[in-house]
């Protein structure tokens, strides 16, 4: 119920925005100089509005555990965060973020498009919350012969207050700040879903103003 009431809280926060612009430029109360700003703040909230359903959709799909039996694979976790960072580095680029990759073969059984959203969700945090000019460092391969995931960024970091809670549904250390950078609050919830229905762990270690690394170890058997 609690998780219903923050979804339509949170589907009405953009759509409010959304309409009252559309209403103000309906009414020609906007000058036409301001046209292109406000067709631009329509575009972003539309944008996260969008973000917010695909991921309320994942996490359904999710709980239902439609997607965590069925098409089952042989995944190569190294390509897949290949995939990851080449889909990373305009945004990292733009924000002139080093990003740099290293992946050794790190193969496991498993639902292709649910490992990636894991990888992803990850490291476009650590992109988001690391300021111009910082590094990440993304790392796959395998300790004690499990699958491993690592993410280290330079950037704002995490209160350790909030370490534990961070991965709660919703949850956000700034609001505001997600909000702009389009977050949804839900990334590390359905990072910590598919971790746990790979029998994994997820770590965080951080310090405010120093940076973060996220940590996944994953425990399902590999592939032969
Ligand atoms: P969001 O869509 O807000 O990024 P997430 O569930 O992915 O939602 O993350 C929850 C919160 O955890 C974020 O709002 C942010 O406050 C914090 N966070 C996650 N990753 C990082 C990181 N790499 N550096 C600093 N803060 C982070």
């Amino acid at each position: 119920r609690e998780f219903s009431a923050n979804v339509s809280h949170e589907l009405k926060t953009p759509l409010m925005s959304i309409s009252g612009y559309a209403e103000l430029m309906m009414n020609g109360m906007v000058r036409p100089e301001n046209i292109a700003d406000f067709s631009g703040r329509i575009y972003k909230e539309a944008n996260r509005l969008g973000n917010l359903v695909a991921d309320i959709i994942q996490l359904s799909r999710l709980d239902e555990q439609q997607d965590s039996t069925v098409s089952m694979e042989s995944v190569e976790l190294d390509e897949l965060a290949q995939d990851v960072v080449n889909n990373l580095r305009g945004h990292a680029e733009k924000k002139e973020i080093l990003l740099d990759y290293h992946g050794e073969p790190a193969t496991i059984q498993g639902v292709r498009h649910v490992l990636y959203e894991m990888l992803y969700n990850i490291a476009d945090n650590a992109v988001r919350y690391t300021n111009p000019g910082g590094h990440i460092h993304i790392y796959v391969g395998k300790r004690g012969g499990k699958p491993f995931y690592r993410v280290e960024d330079d950037g704002i970091g995490i209160p350790k207050s909030e370490q534990k809670r961070i991965f709660e549904r919703f949850y956000r250390v700034d609001k505001g700040r997600s909000r702009r950078q389009g977050g949804t609050g839900l990334g590390l919830s359905i990072v910590k879903h598919i971790v746990n229905f790979y029998h994994g762990s997820v770590k965080v270690e951080s310090e405010v103003g120093k940076g973060s690394t996220f940590t996944v170890k994953l425990q399902i058997a590999e592939a032969k």
